[in-house]
C-alpha cells in the first residue's frame, strides 16, 4: 500500500486533495498543523512513503515539519505545497530537504502526477536498497557505500538524503565527465518528471554545503558552464 501524510489547515483544500490522492490508490493519513503531522507521523505502525506539507500553517510551518521529517527518515519523499507568490520559500523548502514542490493552485491531475512519480522514486530507491547489489566507489578521501547507501569522507559519515545520494552515486560513477542538468534531472528525478532543471541547482547547492571544505569556490562539484556539473576526486 502507498502511504501519503498530507498536512494542511485549510479543509476545503485538504478534502479534495485527500479525496483525489485516496481515489489513485493512497492510504492517506491526514493532518491540519504541522505539530499533528509529526504526531500522527510518530504513532503510524506503518510510516508514510510521502509526506504532502502545506508551508503556512497555524504554529509549526511547513519547514519545520519537513526539518522534523527529515530528522525521523532520509528516505521518505516530501512536496511542499507553495502559493505562487512564495518564490524564495520554495528554495527555502528544498533546503529543508524537501525533494519537490507543487505550486497552488494546482490541477488533481498534477497533484497526482508529482506524488506518483516522487512515489516511484522513493519505492526505487528502497528497492535498490533491498537488494544490495554493490558495495563501494572510491573517489580521493571519499567512500560511497552502496549496499549500507552511506558517504565517508576521511571515515566520516555525510548526511545525505534518498536524492542526494542517486546525485553523488551518478557522479561516482561518471568521475570527471560533465553531465548536463537534463542528464542529472533523468537519472535522478526519472525522465517523466516535469518540473523545472532548476531543481537539479538548487539540491547541487546543498550538496556542496555538505561536502565542500568552501560551498562558494568547490573542488569537487565543479560547475560546467552552460551544461551542467562534474565531479572532480
Ligand atoms: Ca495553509
Amino acid at each position: 500500500m502507498k502511504r501519503i501524510l498530507v498536512c494542511e489547515d485549510e479543509v476545503s483544500i485538504r478534502e479534495f486533495v485527500v479525496i483525489n490522492l485516496r481515489r489513485s490508490g493512497y492510504d492517506v493519513i491526514e493532518a491540519g498543523s504541522g505539530e499533528e503531522a509529526l504526531e500522527r507521523y510518530d504513532r503510524a505502525d506503518e510510516k508514510p512513503d510521502i509526506a504532502l506539507l502545506d508551508i503556512m500553517l497555524p504554529g509549526m510551518d511547513g519547514f519545520a515539519v519537513c526539518r522534523g521529517l527529515r530528522e525521523r527518515s532520509d528516505s521518505m519523499g516530501i512536496i511542499m505545497l507553495t502559493a505562487r507568490t512564495q518564490e524564495m520559500e520554495k528554495v527555502g523548502g528544498l533546503m529543508m530537504g524537501a525533494d519537490d514542490y507543487v505550486t497552488k493552485p494546482f490541477s488533481p491531475s498534477e497533484l497526482v502526477a508529482r506524488v506518483d512519480a516522487l512515489y516511484r522514486r522513493v519505492d526505487a530507491a528502497r528497492q535498490r536498497y533491498e537488494v544490495q547489489y554493490l558495495e563501494e566507489i572510491r573517489q580521493g578521501d571519499f567512500v560511497l557505500n552502496l549496499r549500507n547507501r552511506t558517504l565517508l569522507r576521511d571515515g566520516k559519515p555525510v548526511e545525505l538524503t534518498q536524492l542526494e545520494f542517486q546525485i553523488i552515486e551518478y557522479f561516482f560513477t561518471n568521475p570527471g565527465k560533465p553531465l548536463s542538468r537534463t542528464d542529472i534531472l533523468h537519472r535522478v528525478w526519472g525522465e517523466d518528471y516535469f518540473g523545472e532543471e532548476k531543481i537539479v541547482d538548487v539540491n547541487i547547492r546543498r550538496l556542496r554545503m555538505k561536502i565542500e571544505v568552501n560551498p562558494s569556490s568547490p573542488e569537487h562539484i565543479m560547475t560546467v558552464w552552460g551544461l551542467g556539473y562534474k565531479w572532480n576526486a
